[in-house]
């Protein structure tokens, strides 16, 4: 069958192209600039004819997906703006829902003989609860959805926090989606070598950049290190996750949270310094055993449904230090 992935170029998107093409299917990608196009080319040209570009200008246009549908059979939607810099909410929050209702509806519309299965990329930001109380644990699973960035962003606009304009971006998404018949997939933060063009290290997506600045460039404070974090999962994991919840018949209208397991900064750090000595050292006194991993996930569901076995953080991140490595940005 034939695979449409949207925002092909990303950073997730290329490495879910990459594990579709490898699992036999075709794959149709779209970008909306015509200037991405030659680099996601090349890297698929081994694959011939089975990997094919096209674009779509504004996702948040009616009708905008009514041409690249046609003859689809799964849908993986990744288009969506992944930043925290946004001063409107809606600059984040119109795309977002835009985008996965308008692949919903050209889909309905021009592709319902075809298409078997649609996948929305959501986040764990659509799961979780932001808490400033950091010294405690809680754990999350699929029955959870984050109130509280909507309710910051409706309450306070412009003055949200970053990460509210962001979550409440992934929330309203999903909450839209569920509207169809779909697969919901909920990573938390994405880490892993990556596939797309990256010219210098400030143009690294922002779940990279934010590594490459707390692991390489060493700007956080130990106390920071030891306290802040999240959860994780290895970006050829969630690449999986996403081929599976095409192939499995029970994964079907499920919502489903990838996960590989929490982390704090420190950890990360520690396990970078196995395989590269020189980078700082960070916080010293701490200790993976009596430390407070404030946000974790349950990530049972993905194990059932999917079958999932997760990367551990020393391979992940024995990859990513390799690249950076390469790149001379160590
Ligand atoms: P990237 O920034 O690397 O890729 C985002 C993709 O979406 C790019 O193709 C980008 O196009 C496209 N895009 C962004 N904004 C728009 C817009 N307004 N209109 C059209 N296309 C747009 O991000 P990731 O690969 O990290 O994210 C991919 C998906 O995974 C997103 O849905 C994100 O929410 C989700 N996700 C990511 C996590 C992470 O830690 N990285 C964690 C959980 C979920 P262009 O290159 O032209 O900007």
């Amino acid at each position: 069958g034939k695979v449409l992935v949207t925002g092909c170029n990303g950073f997730v998107a290329l490495w879910v192209v990459k594990q579709l093409l490898e699992d036999g299917y075709a794959v149709r990608g779209t970008v909306r600039r015509e200037s991405a196009t030659p680099y996601v080319k090349d890297l698929f040209k081994s694959y011939g004819d089975r990997f094919e570009v096209m674009i779509v200008p504004d996702i948040t246009k009616e009708h905008a997906f009514d041409e690249v549908v046609k003859g689809i059979d799964a849908i993986e939607h990744l288009a969506s703006p992944f930043y925290l810099t946004a001063d409107d909410p809606q600059e984040i929050i119109g795309p977002a829902v835009a985008g996965t209702v308008g692949i919903l509806q050209s889909a309905l519309a021009h592709a319902n003989d075809t298409v078997r299965r649609v996948v929305i990329t959501s986040s764990c930001a659509a799961v979780l609860t932001d808490d400033p109380d950091l010294s405690k644990s809680r754990t999350f699973d699929e029955t959870h959805w984050n109130e509280h960035a909507m309710r910051d962003v409706a309450e306070r606009g412009r003055a949200a926090s970053q990460p509210s304009k962001y979550q409440a971006s992934k929330t309203l998404a999903e909450r839209a989606a569920w509207d169809f018949d779909v697969v919901a997939l909920n990573p938390p933060f994405i880490y892993g070598p990556w596939l797309h063009e990256v010219k210098t290290a400030e143009q690294l997506n922002t779940s990279m950049l934010a590594f490459y600045n707390t692991v390489i460039k060493g700007t956080k404070t130990p106390e920071q290190l030891a306290r802040e974090g999240q959860s994780w999962v290895d970006v050829r994991d969630i690449a999986v996750a996403h081929s599976r919840a095409l192939q499995r018949e029970e994964a079907g209208d499920e919502r489903i949270i990838v996960s590989s397991g929490p982390w704090n900064w420190q950890d990360f750090v520690n396990a970078a310094r196995k395989v590269e000595p020189s980078l700082p050292a960070g916080n010293t006194a701490y200790s993976s055993e009596t430390a407070v991993y404030h946000t974790c996930f349950d990530n049972g569901k993905s194990k059932r449904l999917l079958g999932m076995d997760y990367r551990t953080m020393d391979e992940a991140t024995r990859d990513i230090i390799a690249q950076f490595r390469e790149k001379g940005w160590l």
